[in-house]
């Protein structure tokens, strides 16, 4: 789950890794107030899930508590377009206003989970700032990279190795390695994926400063940090996404244009392929599970056929817990209060399989029965 800027700078604050004061503000007149509060000059940073928003305008450096409130007034609601937004914007609900530093330099630092390594590797460069991707993509050496084994942890050669790659040494060198080993429990202890910060910042008195941050924590782990899973943001997902949750369908949305409707996760990722294998594009993953019903697969139903590029839907349902003559009522169910709008081809194997067959072929709508996954493929193909 990733959170916003201004939270990850709050845990920051938390495990003493130095970041400039801040608040966050929800409105231009308290953006104000808070400038007035912090002194000039102050930075007005957009609130959004993905990063380059410099680039895209979502960042401005101003100098005074007057241009603070103006310089909000922009970026609030406005929808943001960066590199890392897919084409789409982003709405902007919330600006953090933060005490400019005086910046020496703009270095980068990121820890991900490295699962071709199994360690934990650290990543940093001198290079840090807005442009990191033209220099991981023209001069990937100038990014260097230290894999820490979990077991063993940070080491102090490691530490040297990553000062010396950033020229920093002396007391600067010594405050990076104990702000790394913080970041490096901090990054462990919150079952991160991903911290990332661009840029860390050197300032002229030598300080490390976080200047921007950004964490990733794997859901999985929510359970047992209850502070962060208070920092869900559900303006940042995508809408499909958040419904289908809320009626515990596990849906991702995908680009292409035959929508799927299958229970259990492997016979679903076997669908996509099947789909792929006649040709066509996947709109969506959906696992309904394993005793999906009707009401369930309405929900499916409904949050395949908003998405306007879907064409036709394939349902592959083997029914094991759910009886196959359950499931054809239930879809016979959902398609006559959702409307369809598109052909549906359904394959479905399993207990009672021949009344639901029966069941879908006498329902007067564009249920298409599939006689096994060869045919389902083809028949798919067709609409595609
Ligand atoms: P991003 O573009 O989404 O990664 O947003 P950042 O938080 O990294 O900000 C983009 C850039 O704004 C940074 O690389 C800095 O050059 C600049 N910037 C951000 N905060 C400050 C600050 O306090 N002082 C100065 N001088 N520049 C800043
Ligand atoms: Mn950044």
């Amino acid at each position: 789950m990733k959170i916003h800027e201004y939270q990850a700078k709050e845990l920051f604050r938390a495990h003493d890794i130095l970041v400039p004061d801040s608040e966050v503000a929800r409105d231009p007149d308290h953006a104000r107030r808070i400038a007035e509060t912090l002194g000039s000059p102050v930075v007005i940073k957009a609130q959004v899930h993905a990063g380059g928003r410099g680039k895209g305008g979502g960042v401005q450096v101003v100098d005074s508590a007057a241009a603070a409130e103006q310089a909000a007034r922009n970026i609030l609601g406005m929808e943001l377009v960066t590199e890392q937004t897919a084409g789409m914007g982003k709405t902007v609900n919330q600006v953090l206003v933060e005490r400019a530093v005086a910046i020496d330099r703009e270095l980068y630092c990121s820890l991900l989970v490295n699962r071709d390594t199994a360690t934990i590797t650290i990543l940093v460069s001198s290079d840090g700032g807005m442009n990191i991707e033209e220099v991981a993509a023209a001069t990937p050496e100038r990014i260097v990279s230290v894999d820490v084994n979990p077991l063993l942890g940070l080491q102090g050669f490691q530490l040297r190795a990553l000062a010396a790659v950033l020229a920093l040494s002396g007391d600067t060198g010594k405050k990076f390695s104990a702000m790394m080993r913080r970041l490096y429990r901090f990054f462990v202890d919150y079952d991160c994926s991903m911290v990332e910060i661009n840029p860390l910042v050197v300032t002229d008195q030598g300080e490390l400063i976080a200047i921007d941050a950004k964490v990733d924590i794997d859901g999985n782990s929510l359970y047992r940090h209850p502070d962060v899973a208070a920092m869900r943001d559900p303006l940042e997902e995508d809408p499909h996404e958040r419904k289908a949750a809320e009626f515990d369908l596990n849906y991702i949305k995908l680009s292409g244009n035959i929508g799927n409707m299958v229970n259990g996760a492997g016979l679903a990722m076997a669908t996509m392929d099947i789909i792929k294998q006649a040709g066509a594009e996947p709109a969506n993953f959906l696992d309904v599970g394993g005793g999906a019903s009707a009401a369930r697969v309405e929900q499916g139903f409904r949050i395949i056929l908003d998405d306007p590029h879907v064409k036709g839907i394939l349902i592959n349902i083997f029914g094991g817990i759910l009886r196959c003559d359950e499931l054809a009522r239930g879809v016979v169910q959902a398609a006559t209060a959702v409307g369809l709008s598109v052909p549906v081809v359904v394959r479905m194997e399993g207990t009672n399989v021949e009344e639901g067959r029966r069941i879908l072929a006498d329902s007067g709508l564009n249920l298409i029965n599939a006689e096994d996954i060869g045919d389902a493929a083809r028949k798919v193909a067709e609409i595609a």
